[in-house]
């Protein structure tokens, strides 16, 4: 982690982001303050340094353990749905991987919980966020699908692994009003991304779009 670099260089240049910002909106994107964040936001130090010079590309990338940092355009994509119902303040996220959407998230909403499965993930992306002195950010090493009761209720809550059915947890602790984003389904091919929104009296889902999201496991790994 010591060579990570903030300054932009090379194919993290300004430019090279600037045409990301650019095929994000032809994508779509139109929340000005999510296209500004992700001008902003350093995503190559978020990848290993082999694969760095591809951050700036609308693409997912590995990150070991047969992960994957999401897509810009997906981060984009969830974040614009969660901020369309206004200000959040209260945002859990399931799958901190390399910490990225996590960085993304934290410049726009109050304070973020995050939850990843694979303990050395989470040791990076912990380094990661520190570097970009994001403090309202809260991490914890275990099975997101439980959520994590003690921050709850979310107003928003972001899953990025997908399972093959909504965990009755997260529906339990999102707030009224609240919003799940969370891809779901049974094989990679066929996922599917829910909007499900709590009413007074029960859940509202929204389905959006297909996507291609690595599984919702459960238990945890130490190395
Ligand atoms: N937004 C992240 C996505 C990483 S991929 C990024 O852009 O880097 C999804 C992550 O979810 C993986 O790191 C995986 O280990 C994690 N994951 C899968 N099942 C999980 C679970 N039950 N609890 C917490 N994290 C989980």
């Amino acid at each position: 982690m010591d060579s990570i670099e903030l300054a932009g260089i090379g194919m993290t240049s300004q430019r090279t982001r600037e045409r990301l910002v650019k095929r994000l909106q032809e994508q779509g994107i139109e929340n000005q303050d999510v296209l500004d964040i992700i001008r902003s936001t350093p995503r190559h130090i978020f990848i290993d340094e082999a694969l760095a010079h591809r951050a700036y590309e609308d693409s997912s990338l590995p990150i070991g353990f047969n992960q994957t940092i999401s897509r810009p355009y997906i981060v984009a994509r969830m974040t614009e749905l969660l901020l369309s119902k206004g200000a959040l303040s209260n945002v859990l996220e399931v799958g901190t991987g390399s910490g990225y959407q996590t960085a993304v998230l934290a410049q726009l909403v109050g304070q973020v919980s995050s939850i990843e499965r694979i303990r050395p993930l989470q040791d990076k992306a912990r380094k990661r966020l520190a570097l970009l002195k994001l403090r309202n950010v809260n991490l914890r090493h275990s099975d997101g699908g439980m959520g994590w009761k003690e921050k709850a209720p979310f107003d928003a809550i972001l899953s990025a692994a997908a399972p093959s059915e909504v965990p009755e947890e997260l529906l339990e602790q999102l707030a009224i009003g609240g919003i799940l984003a969370i891809p779901v389904g049974e094989q990679e091919q066929q996922q599917k991304l829910h909007f499900i929104t709590r009413t007074e009296d029960g859940y509202e889902t929204d389905i959006i779009e297909d996507v291609y999201f690595v599984p919702l496991r459960s238990g945890v790994r130490i190395s």
